[in-house]
């Protein structure tokens, strides 16, 4: 049997002196961490628990929302002010696992969720996220969930949480204290594509910890909306998923989010598409446009070439979404 040592950090600094360690874990609401370690793909040797900091606050202002990194799921889903001013955030937390494993997972955890892909979970098959230089069996095995955006020829692993997408699209930043002190890093920086180095997935550095979450309130982030297409209507993760913010001003588009889930290696902005969209009419046609330009690009495998179109019918739908009542 591994011996794991556990420690209940009191406060932040005890949390970060002690996560700094080699083969240390930080253990929040432990839906992911825990299912990961059973399986014997995460082997740390150290816990340290943080449920007992100061971590879980939600205040929202006229500039945004500042979430505690130990918010729970649903805390963050149902708050009355997220549910009003962000939308598109609530939806994407409720459409995600079940009501148990939302109220325990936390949102610090959700950031920093792993992929779902079979094969990095199952210790007799090649992963190079899992075992750098050992190969990707995905590559030419069964990839109806894998990503089609951001891929590389060592990873075709998707990016699994609907929070980060809804993030991503309000452009979110994470808050973080770690040895060094305090830095912010804006959402898009936080995950990492796979190119070279599937196993390195997030741009933490040693011992930090993801303290806090600001959503800037705009215009947009009230008339977001998050959806997402799945095998089931309920705990299956994203064959694809969008989310989408429109400010419509005078009859034509101000400012557009589009941000996608299920196909990205990351969660996926689409930036060209978003500045297609500025000062076109908020209709069928200009979705559709955006929408071929967010997938294009877009490397398929035999089972996952229905995400392309899949994508881009969610793209014009979350859009149009979106735009209700604006104009
Ligand atoms: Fe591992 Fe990525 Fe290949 Fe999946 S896609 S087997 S996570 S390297």
């Amino acid at each position: 049997m591994r011996q794991i040592t556990f420690q209940r950090a009191q406060t932040v600094d005890e949390a970060i002196k002690t996560g700094s360690g080699p083969e240390t874990a930080f253990l929040a609401g432990g839906t992911s961490l825990v299912d990961l370690m059973k399986l014997e793909v995460l082997r740390p040797a150290h816990l340290v628990d943080l449920s007992r900091l100061e971590l879980s606050r939600i205040e929202v202002t006229e500039e945004g929302a500042r979430i505690g990194a130990l918010a729970t799921n649903t805390d963050v889903a149902e708050h009355p002010e997220i549910q009003r001013r962000f939308p598109a955030l609530s939806q994407a937390l409720l459409s995600g696992a079940s009501p148990q494993l939302r109220n325990a997972a936390t949102v610090g955890g959700n950031l920093l969720q792993r992929t779902r892909c079979a094969y990095y979970r199952d210790l007799a098959t090649a992963c190079n996220k899992r075992q750098p230089g050992s190969g990707c069996s995905a590559i030419d095995g069964w990839t109806r969930m894998h990503a089609i955006l951001g891929t590389s020829p060592h990873c075709i692993a998707a990016h699994p949480s609907d929070m980060c997408v809804a993030l991503a699209a309000l452009d979110a930043t994470v808050h973080l204290r770690g040895p060094a002190g305090e830095r912010e890093l804006p959402i898009g920086e936080l995950h990492l594509l796979p190119e070279d180095h599937p196993e390195r997935e997030f741009a933490l550095r040693p011992g930090e910890l993801i303290t806090s979450v600001f959503v800037p309130a705009t215009p947009l982030a009230q008339h977001s909306r998050y959806l997402k297409v799945r095998d089931r209507a309920s705990y299956a993760f994203a064959l694809v998923s969008c989310a989408s913010g429109l400010q419509v001003e005078g009859k034509v588009l101000r400012a557009a989010r589009i941000a996608l889930g299920g196909v990205g290696t990351k969660p996926w902005r689409a930036i060209e598409a978003e500045q297609a969209l500025l000062g076109r009419p908020p209709d069928r046609s200009a979705f559709r446009r955006a929408a071929d330009l967010a997938l294009r690009g877009a490397k398929t495998r035999p089972d996952n070439e229905f995400k392309v179109e899949l994508a881009k019918r969610t793209v014009v739908r979350a859009l149009s979404l979106a735009a209700e009542g604006q104009s």
